[in-house]
């Protein structure tokens, strides 16, 4: 850390006792708000009832935000706030984002209500501090944009190919975890759905007469747990086989795979895509089957890492209480944000809910909804929107992040690499 961050003037410290006023002030509305999200667990891009929640809390609960519903997506929405006395276009508009989807058969374990929570309490504590004291170094614009279908397909790619980032200058968010954590590595993702067409036959009275496609899953299954061994220690490769025929005495004329690879890298993953296609096309080969390989979801980027933004989040944490370990556990999770992180400088760190449970747990989507999570998922976002005041105060810790972020984007820059041609 350098010496900027040990700077803190006194309307820093106004603005952030504000922040942590207004947010404790609202804490009993913040809790209701993720508990109604928490109590009707939603699919992605079906969080209906989430999205009318959180636009009725900007709407009703919070004068001055304008508020889209539907936002681009059925399930988003955007509320915006500002800037006082300059226009628009002459200030930073920095972007607190929303995630409300749940997961099958096991609701909010991921905690996606609290990240709504975080970022609508995030925003009503950054207007607090910027309406009180109205003139800053860098004026500012709060937006909260509603990102749905994290869990499945990548509703933030959605919404960044329909501009939705275009004028957004910082963007934060914070997601649920087992540890208060500034940065963890991310890695990319890409689902495939593979489709093997054969031809039905009397296995036993004219086997010669039929194509197995099930035999072209088993082959591509086997292809795949051979090539596995050969694969970077940290590229993942799982998969199940979906539909492997209907009866015992019909060669399967369908079968049908999914698989998700992973890599820390974009550039990786096309390598690993190409590897694991001729695995597939082999199976097709081999059995006379016809393939169809499709990519049903978006490719999630990993996230580029802002160290600057990152440090001051760190900070701010501390001094509201966060432990941050020493070492922080390696995680191999992925998130749209990765490709928001590559166009906007941001942070998604993690945060302790009070429990050891694991996310995408039935214990976790309880913790999610107990109340012994709101302390940590309130002080998220005071350390949030805390980290956006340090920046607003300080022109020099603003070129800083954008620095950062140009850097990390070169470094990851490949040819292959770019997330907004996947
Ligand atoms: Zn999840
Ligand atoms: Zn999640």
């Amino acid at each position: 850390m350098g010496p900027l961050f040990f700077f803190m003037g006194k309307k820093t410290k106004q603005h952030k006792l504000i922040i942590a006023e207004r947010i404790d002030s609202m804490a009993q509305q913040l809790h209701r708000l993720s508990l109604d999200i928490w109590s009707r667990p939603e699919l992605s891009a079906q969080e209906v009832s989430a999205h009318d929640t959180l636009v009725r809390f900007f709407s009703e609960q919070n004068q001055g935000w304008t508020v889209q519903s539907q936002y681009k997506l059925p399930t988003a929405f955007r509320a915006s706030w500002g800037p006082l006395g300059v226009s628009r276009g002459a200030a930073l508009n920095v972007a607190f984002l929303c995630e409300y989807d749940a997961l099958p058969g096991i609701g909010h374990a991921c905690g996606h209500n609290l990240i709504a929570e975080v970022g609508a309490a995030a925003a009503v504590g950054l207007k607090a501090a910027v309406e009180t004291h109205a003139e800053q170094a860098v004026p500012v614009e709060i937006t909260v944009l509603g990102t749905p279908a994290e869990e499945a397909v990548g509703g933030k790619i959605d919404l960044i190919r329909a501009g939705a980032f275009s004028d957004v200058d910082l963007v934060f968010m914070a997601h649920p975890a087992q540890q208060d954590a500034p940065f963890l590595p991310t890695v990319t993702i890409a689902e495939m759905s593979v489709k093997y067409h054969g031809k039905a036959s009397h296995a036993s009275a004219y086997p010669w007469e039929g194509v197995n496609a099930l035999d072209a899953a088993v082959l591509a299954y086997s292809n795949l747990s051979a090539l596995r061994q050969q694969l970077k220690p940290e590229w993942r490769l799982h998969g199940i086989i979906k539909h492997g025929g209907v009866k015992p005495n019909i060669i399967p004329a369908y079968s049908e795979l999914e698989f998700y690879l992973r890599t820390p890298q974009l550039s990786d993953l096309w390598e690993l895509k190409a590897k694991a296609e001729a695995c597939f096309r082999a199976a097709a080969l081999a059995t006379g089957c016809q393939v169809e390989i499709i990519y049903p979801a978006h490719t999630y980027s990993n996230i580029l890492p802002n160290f600057t933004l990152a440090n001051l989040y760190e900070s701010n944490g501390k001094a509201l209480g966060m432990k941050f370990p020493e070492q922080p556990a390696s995680f191999s999770g992925s998130t749209d944000f990765g490709n928001v992180s590559f166009l906007v400088p941001g942070i998604h760190p993690f945060f302790y809910i009070g429990t050891d449970a694991l996310n995408h747990t039935e214990e976790y989507a309880k913790a999610a909804g107990a109340e012994v999570a709101q302390l940590h998922t309130l002080r998220a976002a005071k350390a949030l929107a805390m980290t956006a005041v340090d920046v607003m105060c300080c022109p020099d810790l603003l070129q800083q992040a954008r620095e950062d972020f140009r850097l990390a984007k070169l470094r990851a820059e490949d040819r292959h690499a770019n997330p907004e041609q996947t």
